[in-house]
């Protein structure tokens, strides 16, 4: 078999991978980028589980959902009235099919654009930097890289006891392409994909009932963040059940029995549909043919340094097979700074500053610590909010759920961290990220211009509130 020679031969050609991938193009490098994945059609189609099963597709059905719950909800607010709204379900999937259509064919006129030559079938590592490629017809490439980054991903976690058949127990996968609105929904997990999903199909009218092993509601976020957004959850009717930890799932005809136990002992729910969103897990099996030195932790991660490097010369790895949070945005930052690094440039990814978002209504965001961790650190520090109730933009959207904080070091009024519920905070936060980035303070934040009216001037006021100079409320 003959062999192709590369720069940098990339595994794997979601967030993570497209970016190092066009990144190192940019830089002269002879890239290839494999990816093994296949749209809905059937034909490849790159972008990762994020273009095909991820962020797009579930914002796509967020939106679609949140327009069909404010004309049900919100509008009438506004003086606003329809007879009888309906959700065509067919439509609203065909609309998000034909976005990721768009952008999983973008990434492939990217690679053109910047000569990445696309494999498409299954890639595995080799001793000495050697890829294989079983390509979707059956045959074999072989291809030999100076450099190799692995950016493989990752799938969901299944439950032993609750198999994914995608259609009655389903993922995020079954999820996105539910053909009409079940009656009852069951999710397993209270997190970042749990909400979102459960928040769609329940904004369209389904029961959805969230069964959540853990006793406190999104423990990563800021206490009165979670609180706030649990509040406002209740009030559109998800009922969120914590400590309750599901042990069975038994199809019975067309229904889910789902079995859990929280203190109050032994329960069951009947349900339609089963979400299971307890997590994701690296998709790493069979990545790595014997001998190639590359290691994987216990959960099945690519054991990396801080510079994203296997320890295995020329070998690296990136997105959500390594440590560090399962985001696309911190896939996209590892991907750019490992090409830099191969083209010999600095390349740094600053985990302190990576935002979070959950596109759930209210939006809920953050960056940096949270109150809790700075107390268990020991780290003083004094903190500012600005409730979007009292912000005349937010009333005048009818939008006045949440605040915004701004927490500073208590001496040194640098930002250590900013955690956000309201609407459009997915985008307000990155002014927290900014300023961290910079090495701001609360106080350089206060003596910024903000425009008037906007939602961003609650971060204005949550940071003059840090030192107890808010305008718009009592200090
Ligand atoms: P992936 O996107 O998983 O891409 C890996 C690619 O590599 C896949 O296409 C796979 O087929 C391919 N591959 C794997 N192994 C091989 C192999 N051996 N050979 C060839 N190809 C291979 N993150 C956010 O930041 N914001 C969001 O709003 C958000 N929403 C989400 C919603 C849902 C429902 C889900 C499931 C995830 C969401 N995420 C979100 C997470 C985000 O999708 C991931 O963090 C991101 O896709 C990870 O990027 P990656 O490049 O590391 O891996
Ligand atoms: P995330 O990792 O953010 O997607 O969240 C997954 C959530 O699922 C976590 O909060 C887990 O506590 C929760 N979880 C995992 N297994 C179970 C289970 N058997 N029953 C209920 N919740 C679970």
């Amino acid at each position: 078999m003959a062999t192709e020679n590369f720069d940098v031969i990339v595994i794997g050609a979601g967030p993570a991978g497209y970016h190092a991938a066009i990144r190192a193009a940019q830089l002269g490098l002879k890239t290839a980028c494999i990816d093994a994945a296949l749209g809905k059609d059937g034909k490849p189609a790159l972008g990762g589980t994020c273009l095909r099963v991820g962020c797009i597709p579930s914002k796509a059905l967020l939106d679609s959902s949140r327009q069909f719950w404010n004309l049900t909800h919100l509008f009438g607010e506004h003086g606003i009235s329809a007879k009888d709204p309906q959700i065509d379900v067919g439509a609203m999937i065909g609309r998000k099919d034909k976005i990721v259509k768009q952008f999983t064919g973008g990434i492939a006129m990217l690679f053109k654009a910047n000569k990445v030559t696309a494999y498409y079938g299954f890639g595995q590592l080799q001793p000495g930097n050697v890829v294989t490629v079983k390509q979707h017809d059956g045959s074999t490439v072989e291809l030999k890289g100076t450099n190799v980054v692995i950016a493989a991903g990752s799938d969901s976690i299944e439950l032993p006891f609750a198999k994914f058949d995608q259609k009655m127990i389903i993922d995020n996968v079954g999820a996105l392409d539910l053909t009409e609105v079940p009656k009852r929904l069951g999710v397993i997990g209270a997190g970042v994909i749990g909400l979102e999903l459960g928040s769609v199909w329940k904004r369209l009218g389904a029961e959805v009932t969230i069964l959540e092993a853990l006793p406190d509601f999104l423990a990563a976020a800021d206490a009165e963040v979670a609180k706030t957004a649990a509040r406002e959850f209740k009030k559109q009717g998800l009922d969120i059940r914590l400590g309750a930890k599901v042990s069975k799932a038994d199809i019975k005809k067309n229904e889910v029995h789902v079995t859990y136990t929280d203190a109050k002992g032994e329960q069951t729910i009947v349900v339609d549909k089963l979400l299971v969103s307890v997590g994701r897990r690296a998709a790493t099996k069979g990545l790595l043919a014997e001998g190639t030195g590359v290691k994987l932790d216990a959960r099945g991660m690519v054991e990396v340094d801080e510079h994203c490097h296997t320890g295995v010369d020329g070998v690296w790895a990136i997105g959500d097979c390594v440590r560090g949070p399962m985001l696309a945005h911190k896939g996209f930052e590892e991907g750019i700074a490992v090409a830099e690094l191969i083209a010999g440039l600095p390349g740094h990814v600053n985990m302190d500053t990576i935002p979070w978002v959950i596109y759930t209504e209210p939006e809920i965001a953050w960056v940096g610590k949270t109150e809790e961790q700075l107390k268990a650190d020991g780290t003083p520090y004094k903190a500012g909010s600005f409730p979007f109730a009292a912000l005349g933009r937010a009333v005048a959207m009818a939008e006045p759920a949440g605040f915004v904080k701004v927490i500073a070091h208590a001496e040194t009024d640098r930002i250590l961290g900013m955690h956000l519920v309201g609407v459009n905070v997915s985008e307000l936060v990155h002014e927290g990220v900014l300023a961290m980035e910079f090495s701001g303070s609360a106080d350089d934040l206060a003596r910024i211009c903000h425009a008037h009216p906007t939602l961003s001037e609650a971060v204005h006021d949550a940071a003059m509130a840090v030192s107890k100079r808010a305008i718009h409320k009592a200090n």
